[in-house]
């Protein structure tokens, strides 16, 4: 706890992926012996960097720039990068850490990282933002590689960042590497179906839950929080399975709309005008409402997907949900619910997916990014998304299974847990002390 001072994320991610594994390292002593866990604590490389930059009124501004690499054991480090005002080198581990068994999960040859910076891109011009962009890989670009560390996108980096970034690694490398970063356009080595991954994933991941209980998403009233780049493709493949989302929401509120989320507005208002939820609610006249104080848990729903950022869904939101009926919860976003939200939901029955599970979707198609450009080829977006959709149901019966082997049936956390770490410690031991 020392070592890892003030770093409250971090604590709260190992704690919970920890609390998970007695029953695999009592089958399995030698992981203790062998100290795989303590190692696991940290990571292989920590990078903090000064990101001095001008804004458009010719002010200095400095902001921090981070990547851990966390661990190489699998392929290169993949992980998002994160603009946020919040990030502190604890989010970016915590962030880091869930990375490597999520990464596992898919099957894919990828290790965990993450990255990201305390600079906000929200109010900035697109020049500002570029400029931002140009000075953080001008020290990152050393540092990365398609065979040695592999930033996407997260929370506030999306298109236009990654392009501005891509660009300036292009420029100072003098190395047209399209397998350097994921979440590229696609005229310049992207992948189809990329943008929407993660919240289809989520999606097909919430879709295979229910099949297994014997349900279905078809005609539920679902709830998802957020309104970026995980939570629009939520909205758009829960209405594509007949499902309707009446709220959405972001850090300036929510809005609830009965007639089911206007996904083309949402679109519009949140990709291309980068406005607030409150203009989704204007637009729409007297068809949806703000509500500017409150939680967006306590519109009644009976799936909810939590697709905005950590620990928005507290265990008194998690008792507004069972209450009001949820029979389903699945992560589009990075431990959103509190570790007390957890047992809540687990305790009353509540089917949950955790987010290294059920999230997995947009890295799984990052590594398929990355395999599109190492053979320097790009697939249809039916073949992309038909990938997807079959790593989604691969990591659904892995996690399945897993649990079933432990005698811990239906317990996605544990199942979630137990199937990554295994994979992520076997690779550790094969390759010696390291
Ligand atoms: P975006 O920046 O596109 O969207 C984030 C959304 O969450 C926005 O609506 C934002 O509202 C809201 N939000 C962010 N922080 C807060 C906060 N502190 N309080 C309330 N609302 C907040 O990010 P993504 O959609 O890419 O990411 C969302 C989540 O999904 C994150 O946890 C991310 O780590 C996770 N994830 C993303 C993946 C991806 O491929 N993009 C892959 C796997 C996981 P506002 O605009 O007002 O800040």
């Amino acid at each position: 706890l020392r070592r890892n001072a003030g770093e409250h994320e971090f604590h709260q991610a190992v704690e919970e992926v920890l609390g998970s594994l007695g029953p695999v390292v009592k089958r399995h002593p030698h992981y203790l012996d062998e100290r795989v866990i303590e190692r696991l604590c940290e990571p292989e490389r920590q990078i903090i960097f000064r990101v001095p930059w001008t804004d458009d009124a010719g002010q200095v501004q400095i902001n921090r720039g981070f990547r851990v690499e966390y661990s190489s054991v699998l392929g290169p480090y993949k992980g998002g990068l994160r603009f946020h005002p919040s990030v502190l080198l604890g989010t970016v581990k915590f962030l880091g850490f869930e990375q490597i068994f999520k990464n596992a999960l898919t099957g894919m040859p990828i290790g965990g990282g993450k990255g990201g910076s305390d600079f906000d891109p929200k109010g900035r011009s697109d020049t500002e933002v570029m400029r931002f962009c140009q000075s953080f890989m001008t020290e990152l670009y050393r540092h990365l590689g398609e065979y040695t560390d592999v930033p996407a996108g997260d929370i506030g980096v999306g298109g236009r960042e990654i392009g501005y970034l891509f660009g300036q690694y292009k420029r100072i490398t003098n190395r047209y590497e399209a397998g350097v970063l994921t979440g590229k356009g696609l005229a310049w080595g992207g992948s189809r179906a990329r943008t929407e991954a993660t919240g289809y994933g989520t999606v097909y991941f919430a879709d295979e839950m229910a099949r297994h209980a014997g349900r279905s998403l078809e005609g539920k009233r679902v709830v998802v929080s957020g309104s970026g780049n995980v939570a629009i493709y939520a909205v758009e493949k829960v209405t594509e399975l007949g499902g309707t989302v009446v709220a959405c929401s972001d850090s300036s509120g929510y809005v609830v709309d009965e007639d089911g989320i206007d996904l083309d507005l949402l679109k519009d208002l949140k990709e291309v005008r980068r406005e607030r939820v409150g203009a989704y609610a204007e637009e729409r006249g007297g068809r949806a409402r703000l509500v500017q104080d409150g939680s967006v848990w306590d519109v009644p729903c009976e799936v909810a997907l939590p697709c905005a950022t950590q620990n928005e869904l507290d265990d008194e939101a998690a008792r507004t949900l069972v209450r009001n009926g949820t029979w389903l919860v699945a992560e589009g976003a990075n431990m959103p619910s509190t570790p007390a939200a957890v047992r809540v939901f687990q305790e009353a029955g509540v089917l949950f997916g955790p987010g290294k599970a059920a999230n997995a979707g947009g890295v799984a198609t990052s590594a398929l990014e990355m395999q599109q450009n190492a053979s320097r080829d790009s697939w249809t977006f039916e073949h992309t998304d038909a990938r997807l959709g079959e790593i989604m149901r691969n990591i659904h019966q892995r996690v399945v299974t897993t649990a079933e082997d432990y005698d811990r049936p239906g317990d996605y956390v544990f199942g979630a847990n137990a199937a990554g770490f295994t994979s992520v410690a076997d690779a550790m031991l094969a390759m010696g002390v390291i």
